[in-house]
């Protein structure tokens, strides 16, 4: 065969390969999508779909669960083709600042002057790899307007505020930054990485977050996930 037909035959088998790839990748997002908005129109129907906030869901994860509800997105999820999900979003069923989120781990948490619905925690020494400093950060806890539901023990501008796990933080809301595009209400959740000189990566790119699946003992990992709803086994649910 002509070594042009070989190279142009080879091409379209990696295109069709890797688009057959993300298509995958993007079906599993699209099977979390559509439970999402069952649960947001009818949770009291899926009661077994919930996990609970500040549960332990296996014996040797680091991290409570940081709130309750349906967890819908993971970490690597695809909204769309080449953008990953950062953190897990769990969605709370409930309206805007109803369920409350609780700190996953101890830490030093700072409420940046300008941030409305986020806050972001300190962990001098990953509990996973002593010795390297990572950070929780949890967001959407405001309305679409910007009326923050953080607790009023982390006012804007809080610095370094030492807080235990289980802490109550504030609660869920569905702030995005654009009043007319509300998101549905749940908590991202993520792992930041460190910049190295004390300060934390840029939480918008996957490469800068961290699986939190054996910090949180779930496979939470949205390329492993075999689409299933992903229950929490603590004791006592
Ligand atoms: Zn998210």
């Amino acid at each position: 065969m002509d070594k042009r037909w070989v190279l142009a035959v080879l091409v379209v088998g990696i295109v069709a390969g890797v688009g057959f790839y993300l298509y995958l990748g993007m079906q599993r997002t699209f099977g979390r999508s559509s439970r999402v908005v069952e649960w947001i129109r009818n949770s009291s129907a899926h009661p077994d779909w919930a996990v609970q906030a500040g549960a332990r869901c296996a014996p040797d994860a680091p991290f409570l669960m940081p709130t309750g509800g349906l967890i819908g997105y993971l970490w690597d999820d695809s909204f769309q083709a080449g953008k990953r999900h950062q953190g897990i979003d769990i969605f709370g069923g409930t309206d805007v600042g109803q369920t409350p989120v609780v700190a996953a781990y101890p830490g030093a948490l700072t409420r940046l002057p300008t941030w409305k619905s986020a806050v972001i925690v300190r962990l001098p020494s990953d509990p996973l790899q002593a010795g390297r400093q990572i950070w929780l950060y949890y967001t959407h806890m405001a309305d679409p307007n910007g009326n923050s539901f953080i607790s009023s023990e982390f006012p804007p501008g809080t610095s370094e505020k030492y807080i235990e796990a289980g802490t109550l933080l504030g609660y869920q809301g569905n702030y995005t930054g654009d009043a007319a595009n509300p998101s549905g209400i749940h908590l991202h959740f993520s792992i930041v990485l460190d910049d190295g000189q004390g300060g934390f990566l840029n939480e918008l790119d996957i490469n800068n977050t961290l699986d939190p699946s054996p910090y949180l003992g779930l496979s939470l990992n949205a390329k492993l996930s075999d689409g299933e709803v992903i229950g929490c086994q603590a004791p006592g649910q």
